[in-house]
């Protein structure tokens, strides 16, 4: 637990609906005595909502999260890497936003001043063909000068000595900037730290009324085994952890070409469907708030609904696993980006991470014997030395993915932001997104220009 932070000065900020917000003054009232409090309501605690009720916080809002607890976040499985510039080579704002992300990490962990397992340390691109190195290395020469942080790249002849488990056969280039992180403990240091200034983390499903008030409900109603609040089966194709976009030749292509997996989207039962599977007990307690935030992750068009809203936010399954190697030291190693196929990376601990399904198969948090077997086999077809690797766990995360294509910030009503869609880069610009979006609930300029990620 990091020592609480003094509190800023609260006084009131341009933009601020002072009409709306809870005005404490002291006994002598002069303008300068005057107190406004911002009150926050965030829903969703993964790494956005954690990241928006953070930044609330340093400003001095009165904040409080409520989270569902809903299997299946994304933020619990994410695998952590940050390597913004080999992808989305034809979306710009694609791009910013997760580039600005990433820039964004080492002033964080600087100010968070715990361990959130962020270390840069760097990632290596492979493929068997050297030939398919080549519109990266393009994309990244042409993207350098405005991302100097990602470092110098450059071509590595033994790929092993970096990551010893690697195939013998793959030629490779580093990108030295490129940083892990574990993005269960981002969360919770971001959780802890605004619980110091005295943020309050409650436990509940959120449910807006029309007009935007938020309603409390207890949360184990709704969360039955593999089921959970949300809608149907997923839709819609093509993007996926670190592709999609950008498809075509050359420099065009993400580097990360995964693909949803097609046997997964045949055979998986169906998951809940619409309000039915939202199960609220009771009235609903109100929480008090002059700003709602959603960042809901795959959920938030189910919570937006009643507000008279169709976001078309979809859940985009993926299962990964980790395994450790015993009294080998997997800290350093860099993160291996193979064009095709499975992405590994090293933690302490002796860990490596193994990653992922790219499955569109509705609200089924699940992990299935079809999905370790695709991950396991293309795993050790990159890295054979993993084949004695002890595995110890597995888990399976929902990606927020918005159909229209790129992340989902703005405002949705005067009183409700919404943060979400960040898809396969969340680990990578969630906090960011956060802090977006708790400039927009304040009534602050973002820090970036939010309009391609307006609601459509
Ligand atoms: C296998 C996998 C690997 C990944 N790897 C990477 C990676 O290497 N790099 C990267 O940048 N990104 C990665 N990602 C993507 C990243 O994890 C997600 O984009 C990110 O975690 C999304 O965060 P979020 O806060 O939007 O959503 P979530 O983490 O899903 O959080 C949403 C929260 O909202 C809560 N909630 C929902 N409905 C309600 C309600 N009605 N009331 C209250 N609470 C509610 C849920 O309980 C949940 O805690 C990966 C994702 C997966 C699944």
């Amino acid at each position: 637990m990091i020592a609480p932070r003094p509190q800023a000065a609260r006084r009131p900020r341009p933009g601020i609906p002072l009409g709306k917000c809870r005005i404490r003054s002291s006994a002598q009232v002069s303008p300068a005595a005057i107190i406004v409090t911002m009150r926050v309501v965030v829903i969703g605690s993964g790494i956005v909502g954690a990241g928006a009720a953070y930044h609330l916080s340093r400003r001095g809002a009165s904040v409080t999260v409520v989270d569902a607890g809903c299997q299946g976040g994304a933020t619990q499985a994410g695998a952590g890497i940050v390597c913004p510039w080999v992808d989305h080579p034809e979306d710009d704002d694609w791009y910013r936003l997760t580039r600005e992300g990433a820039r964004a990490y080492p002033a964080l962990v600087e100010e968070l001043g715990e361990d959130i397992g962020y270390a840069k340390v760097g990632a290596l691109l492979v493929a068997e063909d050297p030939v398919d190195l080549e519109p990266v290395r393009t994309l990244l020469r042409r993207r350098h000068a405005g991302a100097p942080e990602m470092g110098d790249v450059v071509d590595v002849d033994s790929p092993t000595e970096l990551f010893p488990p690697l195939s013998d056969n793959l030629s490779a280039l580093l990108v030295p900037g490129a940083a892990r992180v574990d993005g269960c403990s981002v969360r919770d240091a971001l959780l802890r730290a605004c619980v110091a200034r005295g943020a309050e983390v409650r436990t509940g499903i959120a449910a807006l009324t029309q007009d935007g008030q938020v309603l409390l409900h207890p949360a184990d109603a709704g969360q039955g085994e593999g089921q959970t609040v949300g809608q149907g089966e997923g839709r819609g194709e093509g993007q996926g952890e670190g592709q999609g976009e950008g498809q075509g030749e050359g420099e065009g292509r993400s580097w990360r070409q995964a693909t949803p997996l097609a046997a997964a989207r045949a055979s998986a039962p169906a998951a809940p469907a619409g309000l039915e599977a939202l199960r609220l007990a009771g009235e609903g307690v109100p929480v008090e708030a002059d700003m709602v935030i959603v960042a809901a992750g795959a959920w938030t068009g189910e919570v937006c609904r009643p507000l008279g809203v169709e976001l078309p936010v979809f859940p985009r399954r993926g299962q990964i696993l980790h395994a450790t190697m015993e009294g080998v030291d997997t800290a350093w190693w860099p993160i291996v980006l193979p064009r095709v196929g499975p992405y590994l990376l090293g933690f302490p601990d002796s860990r490596v991470v193994v990653g992922a399904t790219v499955e569109d198969v509705g609200f089924s948090p699940r992990v299935t014997m079809g999905g370790l077997d695709e991950v396991i086999e293309a795993g050790l077809r990159v890295a054979p030395g993993l084949f004695n690797a002890t595995v110890t766990e597995a888990r399976a995360g929902l990606r927020p993915v918005y159909a229209p294509g790129r992340a989902l910030i703005g405002r949705l009503t005067d009183r409700v932001v919404v943060a979400t869609g960040l898809s396969a880069y969340g680990l990578t610009a969630g906090p960011f997104t956060g802090e977006i979006a708790a400039a927009l609930a304040l009534g602050e300029t973002p820090p970036i220009d939010i309009t391609p990620y307006a609601p459509a």
